[in-house]
Protein backbone atom coordinates (compact mmCIF):
# COMPACT_ATOMS: atom_id res chain seq x y z
CA UNK A 1 0.00 0.00 0.00
CA UNK A 2 1.57 3.42 -1.24
CA UNK A 3 1.18 6.83 0.54
CA UNK A 4 -0.79 7.87 -2.49
CA UNK A 5 -3.82 6.06 -1.28
CA UNK A 6 -4.40 8.31 1.76
CA UNK A 7 -6.69 10.93 1.52
CA UNK A 8 -5.38 14.83 1.17
CA UNK A 9 -6.48 15.92 4.41
CA UNK A 10 -5.98 12.89 6.38
CA UNK A 11 -4.49 15.20 9.14
CA UNK A 12 -7.83 15.67 11.33
CA UNK A 13 -6.91 13.09 13.78
CA UNK A 14 -6.46 15.02 16.76
CA UNK A 15 -4.28 18.29 15.77
CA UNK A 16 -4.34 21.00 17.78
CA UNK A 17 -5.66 24.44 17.10
CA UNK A 18 -2.30 25.95 15.69
CA UNK A 19 -1.85 22.95 13.29
CA UNK A 20 -5.61 22.76 12.26
CA UNK A 21 -5.21 26.56 10.88
CA UNK A 22 -2.77 26.38 9.47
CA UNK A 23 -4.26 23.33 7.27
CA UNK A 24 -7.90 24.95 7.08
CA UNK A 25 -10.05 23.83 4.50
CA UNK A 26 -13.17 25.13 3.47
CA UNK A 27 -16.36 23.64 4.31
CA UNK A 28 -18.55 25.75 2.70
CA UNK A 29 -21.22 25.84 4.50
CA UNK A 30 -21.90 29.43 5.29
CA UNK A 31 -26.11 29.80 3.83
CA UNK A 32 -27.75 28.01 7.26
CA UNK A 33 -28.92 30.59 9.83
CA UNK A 34 -27.34 30.49 13.31
CA UNK A 35 -29.13 28.28 15.74
CA UNK A 36 -29.42 28.44 19.44
CA UNK A 37 -27.13 25.63 21.08
CA UNK A 38 -28.72 23.64 24.20
CA UNK A 39 -27.08 22.92 27.15
CA UNK A 40 -26.38 19.35 29.00
CA UNK A 41 -24.55 19.46 32.08
CA UNK A 42 -23.18 16.63 33.33
CA UNK A 43 -21.16 17.81 36.79
CA UNK A 44 -18.71 20.75 36.01
CA UNK A 45 -18.56 19.72 32.69
CA UNK A 46 -20.87 21.91 30.09
CA UNK A 47 -21.94 20.34 27.03
CA UNK A 48 -22.79 22.55 24.01
CA UNK A 49 -25.07 20.41 21.13
CA UNK A 50 -26.59 21.03 18.08
CA UNK A 51 -30.54 20.42 18.50
CA UNK A 52 -31.75 17.28 18.30
CA UNK A 53 -28.43 15.79 19.04
CA UNK A 54 -29.11 15.28 22.77
CA UNK A 55 -27.74 11.52 22.32
CA UNK A 56 -24.78 12.31 20.61
CA UNK A 57 -24.20 15.35 22.95
CA UNK A 58 -24.33 12.51 25.52
CA UNK A 59 -22.21 10.37 24.29
CA UNK A 60 -19.23 12.16 24.08
CA UNK A 61 -19.85 14.10 27.22
CA UNK A 62 -20.25 11.30 29.25
CA UNK A 63 -17.48 9.59 27.86
CA UNK A 64 -14.86 12.57 28.57
CA UNK A 65 -16.69 13.31 32.16
CA UNK A 66 -15.79 9.46 32.66
CA UNK A 67 -12.17 9.86 31.74
CA UNK A 68 -11.47 12.98 33.66
CA UNK A 69 -13.11 10.96 36.42
CA UNK A 70 -10.82 8.41 36.14
CA UNK A 71 -7.61 10.61 35.15
CA UNK A 72 -8.96 12.16 38.75
CA UNK A 73 -8.77 9.04 40.66
CA UNK A 74 -6.02 7.12 38.78
CA UNK A 75 -3.50 9.94 38.27
CA UNK A 76 -4.43 13.15 40.54
CA UNK A 77 -7.67 14.77 41.89
CA UNK A 78 -7.33 18.04 39.29
CA UNK A 79 -9.90 20.17 38.12
CA UNK A 80 -9.21 20.47 34.64
CA UNK A 81 -11.64 23.41 32.91
CA UNK A 82 -13.01 21.68 29.74
CA UNK A 83 -15.81 21.96 28.16
CA UNK A 84 -17.65 19.95 24.48
CA UNK A 85 -19.43 21.61 21.53
CA UNK A 86 -20.92 18.99 19.87
CA UNK A 87 -22.27 20.33 16.37
CA UNK A 88 -24.17 19.70 13.47
CA UNK A 89 -23.42 20.02 10.13
CA UNK A 90 -25.62 23.24 9.74
CA UNK A 91 -24.17 24.63 12.69
CA UNK A 92 -20.83 23.94 12.30
CA UNK A 93 -19.92 27.00 10.46
CA UNK A 94 -21.19 29.31 12.83
CA UNK A 95 -19.21 27.62 15.97
CA UNK A 96 -16.44 26.23 15.01
CA UNK A 97 -12.88 27.90 14.19
CA UNK A 98 -13.61 29.30 10.51
CA UNK A 99 -12.94 27.39 7.91
CA UNK A 100 -12.40 23.95 8.96
CA UNK A 101 -13.53 20.98 7.29
CA UNK A 102 -16.66 19.39 9.32
CA UNK A 103 -15.55 16.91 11.73
CA UNK A 104 -12.02 17.64 12.23
CA UNK A 105 -11.92 17.91 16.58
CA UNK A 106 -10.24 21.10 17.45
CA UNK A 107 -10.23 23.64 20.80
CA UNK A 108 -12.16 26.86 20.23
CA UNK A 109 -10.56 30.38 20.61
CA UNK A 110 -11.13 29.50 24.41
CA UNK A 111 -8.55 26.54 24.89
CA UNK A 112 -10.67 24.91 27.17
CA UNK A 113 -13.67 23.99 24.53
CA UNK A 114 -13.30 21.18 22.28
CA UNK A 115 -15.61 21.08 19.23
CA UNK A 116 -16.63 17.46 17.73
CA UNK A 117 -18.79 16.51 15.13
CA UNK A 118 -22.52 15.11 16.38
CA UNK A 119 -22.82 13.79 12.70
CA UNK A 120 -21.28 10.94 10.31
CA UNK A 121 -19.22 12.76 8.26
CA UNK A 122 -16.94 12.64 4.64
CA UNK A 123 -13.60 13.85 6.75
CA UNK A 124 -14.06 10.56 9.22
CA UNK A 125 -15.36 8.40 5.81
CA UNK A 126 -11.43 9.40 4.53
CA UNK A 127 -10.08 7.29 6.79
CA UNK A 128 -11.59 4.34 6.51
CA UNK A 129 -9.59 2.26 3.76
CA UNK A 130 -11.70 0.77 1.73
CA UNK A 131 -11.78 -3.31 2.62
CA UNK A 132 -12.19 -4.36 -0.96
CA UNK A 133 -8.64 -2.90 -1.51
CA UNK A 134 -6.77 -4.13 2.10
CA UNK A 135 -5.66 -7.75 3.03
CA UNK A 136 -6.75 -9.65 5.67
CA UNK A 137 -7.35 -9.45 8.60
CA UNK A 138 -8.46 -5.79 8.02
CA UNK A 139 -10.45 -6.84 5.09
CA UNK A 140 -12.97 -8.77 6.77
CA UNK A 141 -12.11 -6.66 10.69
CA UNK A 142 -12.87 -3.06 9.29
CA UNK A 143 -16.95 -3.72 7.79
CA UNK A 144 -17.94 -5.66 11.31
CA UNK A 145 -15.94 -3.24 13.77
CA UNK A 146 -17.10 -0.48 12.09
CA UNK A 147 -20.66 -1.68 11.11
CA UNK A 148 -23.26 1.21 11.89
CA UNK A 149 -26.93 0.15 10.92
CA UNK A 150 -25.49 -1.85 7.89
CA UNK A 151 -22.79 0.76 6.82
CA UNK A 152 -19.22 1.42 7.60
CA UNK A 153 -18.80 4.32 9.61
CA UNK A 154 -15.39 6.23 11.50
CA UNK A 155 -17.57 7.19 13.96
CA UNK A 156 -16.73 4.64 16.35
CA UNK A 157 -12.91 5.48 16.09
CA UNK A 158 -13.30 9.63 16.07
CA UNK A 159 -15.86 9.63 18.70
CA UNK A 160 -13.54 8.53 21.15
CA UNK A 161 -10.62 10.92 20.08
CA UNK A 162 -12.46 13.77 22.32
CA UNK A 163 -10.53 12.08 25.02
CA UNK A 164 -7.22 11.89 23.96
CA UNK A 165 -7.85 16.06 23.66
CA UNK A 166 -9.29 15.87 27.34
CA UNK A 167 -5.31 14.59 27.96
CA UNK A 168 -3.75 17.75 26.13
CA UNK A 169 -6.50 19.93 28.45
CA UNK A 170 -4.90 17.79 31.48
CA UNK A 171 -1.39 18.65 30.40
CA UNK A 172 -1.75 22.41 30.08
CA UNK A 173 -4.08 22.19 33.60
CA UNK A 174 -1.00 20.42 35.27
CA UNK A 175 1.69 23.02 33.62
CA UNK A 176 3.21 19.65 32.80
CA UNK A 177 6.77 19.82 30.35
CA UNK A 178 5.52 17.29 28.41
CA UNK A 179 9.79 16.89 26.90
CA UNK A 180 9.25 16.57 23.44
CA UNK A 181 6.39 16.91 20.69
CA UNK A 182 6.46 13.14 19.96
CA UNK A 183 6.09 12.32 23.65
CA UNK A 184 2.47 14.92 24.18
CA UNK A 185 0.90 13.55 21.19
CA UNK A 186 1.91 9.70 22.25
CA UNK A 187 1.38 10.68 25.56
CA UNK A 188 -2.40 11.76 24.73
CA UNK A 189 -3.29 8.22 23.16
CA UNK A 190 -1.67 6.55 26.18
CA UNK A 191 -4.02 8.42 28.68
CA UNK A 192 -7.03 7.79 25.74
CA UNK A 193 -6.30 4.19 25.34
CA UNK A 194 -5.82 3.75 29.30
CA UNK A 195 -9.44 4.93 29.82
CA UNK A 196 -11.16 2.83 26.91
CA UNK A 197 -9.21 -0.57 28.04
CA UNK A 198 -10.45 -0.15 31.60
CA UNK A 199 -13.43 1.49 31.74
CA UNK A 200 -15.15 0.74 28.39
CA UNK A 201 -13.37 -2.26 26.80
CA UNK A 202 -16.61 -2.29 24.32
CA UNK A 203 -15.36 0.40 22.16
CA UNK A 204 -11.26 -1.00 22.69
CA UNK A 205 -11.70 -2.71 18.84
CA UNK A 206 -12.79 0.60 17.19
CA UNK A 207 -10.03 2.04 18.69
CA UNK A 208 -7.96 -0.07 17.74
CA UNK A 209 -8.41 -1.40 14.49
CA UNK A 210 -8.00 1.53 12.04
CA UNK A 211 -4.73 2.65 14.20
CA UNK A 212 -2.82 -1.39 13.59
CA UNK A 213 -4.25 -1.25 9.98
CA UNK A 214 -2.46 2.27 8.96
CA UNK A 215 0.72 1.97 11.03
CA UNK A 216 1.19 -1.15 9.61
CA UNK A 217 1.84 -0.16 6.11
CA UNK A 218 4.74 0.74 4.01
CA UNK A 219 6.10 3.86 4.80
CA UNK A 220 8.72 3.22 2.40
CA UNK A 221 7.03 6.65 0.44
CA UNK A 222 6.47 8.73 3.70
CA UNK A 223 9.01 12.15 3.50
CA UNK A 224 9.39 11.66 7.06
CA UNK A 225 9.38 8.53 9.26
CA UNK A 226 11.65 9.32 12.66
CA UNK A 227 10.84 10.67 16.07
CA UNK A 228 13.38 13.19 15.09
CA UNK A 229 12.06 14.34 11.81
CA UNK A 230 8.34 14.66 13.99
CA UNK A 231 10.05 17.44 16.07
CA UNK A 232 11.91 19.34 13.94
CA UNK A 233 9.87 19.20 10.97
CA UNK A 234 6.23 19.11 12.86
CA UNK A 235 5.04 22.78 11.52
CA UNK A 236 6.18 21.49 7.71
CA UNK A 237 5.06 17.93 8.65
CA UNK A 238 1.55 19.43 9.56
CA UNK A 239 0.85 21.84 6.80
CA UNK A 240 2.97 20.18 3.71
CA UNK A 241 2.54 16.11 4.33
CA UNK A 242 -0.94 16.06 6.43
CA UNK A 243 -1.05 11.78 5.52
CA UNK A 244 2.74 11.75 6.67
CA UNK A 245 1.23 13.84 10.15
CA UNK A 246 -1.79 11.35 10.42
CA UNK A 247 0.52 8.22 10.01
CA UNK A 248 2.67 9.05 12.63
CA UNK A 249 -0.90 10.04 14.83
CA UNK A 250 -1.96 6.60 14.27
CA UNK A 251 1.38 4.82 14.93
CA UNK A 252 1.04 6.62 18.54
CA UNK A 253 -2.36 4.82 18.81
CA UNK A 254 -0.60 1.70 17.67
CA UNK A 255 2.66 2.11 19.95
CA UNK A 256 0.01 3.32 23.22
CA UNK A 257 -1.96 0.31 22.73
CA UNK A 258 1.60 -1.67 22.80
CA UNK A 259 2.33 0.13 25.36
CA UNK A 260 -0.88 -0.74 27.72
CA UNK A 261 -0.68 -4.48 26.38
CA UNK A 262 3.00 -4.53 28.14
CA UNK A 263 2.57 -2.61 31.16
CA UNK A 264 -1.00 -2.02 32.38
CA UNK A 265 -2.56 1.27 33.31
CA UNK A 266 0.38 2.32 36.05
CA UNK A 267 2.07 3.20 33.26
CA UNK A 268 -0.54 6.42 32.79
CA UNK A 269 0.56 7.56 36.24
CA UNK A 270 3.94 6.66 35.89
CA UNK A 271 4.33 8.66 33.34
CA UNK A 272 2.46 11.69 34.84
CA UNK A 273 4.79 11.83 37.56
CA UNK A 274 8.19 11.20 35.55
CA UNK A 275 6.88 14.58 33.70
CA UNK A 276 5.76 16.33 37.16
CA UNK A 277 9.15 15.30 38.44
CA UNK A 278 11.24 16.66 34.90
CA UNK A 279 10.70 19.86 34.81
CA UNK A 280 13.59 20.71 32.82
CA UNK A 281 14.70 19.69 29.17
CA UNK A 282 16.91 16.90 29.15
CA UNK A 283 18.24 15.65 26.45
CA UNK A 284 17.71 12.99 24.55
CA UNK A 285 20.08 10.64 25.75
CA UNK A 286 18.99 11.51 28.96
CA UNK A 287 15.31 11.17 28.27
CA UNK A 288 15.04 7.57 27.08
CA UNK A 289 17.45 6.53 29.78
CA UNK A 290 14.96 8.06 32.29
CA UNK A 291 11.79 6.52 31.19
CA UNK A 292 13.35 3.66 30.92
CA UNK A 293 14.26 3.63 34.58
CA UNK A 294 11.43 5.37 35.44
CA UNK A 295 8.71 4.62 33.50
CA UNK A 296 8.77 1.63 31.67
CA UNK A 297 11.79 0.10 29.74
CA UNK A 298 9.54 -1.38 26.20
CA UNK A 299 8.79 2.32 26.27
CA UNK A 300 12.37 3.20 25.76
CA UNK A 301 12.62 -0.14 23.56
CA UNK A 302 9.63 1.60 21.29
CA UNK A 303 11.40 4.87 21.09
CA UNK A 304 14.45 3.23 20.51
CA UNK A 305 13.13 1.25 18.05
CA UNK A 306 10.69 3.44 16.15
ZN1 LIG B 1 -2.89 15.74 20.13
Amino acid sequence: MTISMFPVNFIIMQTHKFLILAIAISSSLFCHSQNELDTLLLGEMRVMYSKDHLADATFVGQLCYGANDYFKETIEPLDVPFQLMVLSQNDWPHYSAPGLIYGMPHYKGDGKTLAVAAEDNDFWRMQLPDPASIPSPYKELIPVVYNLNGEISARYFFDLLAVHELGHAWHFAANLNTQRRWLSELYCNIMLHTYIAEEKAEFLGALETIPAYWAGIDAGDLKYTTLKQFEEDYWTLGVENPFNYGWYQFRFHHAAKLLYDEAGAELNKRLWDFLKNHTDKLSDEELISLLEKEVHPFLAELVRNW
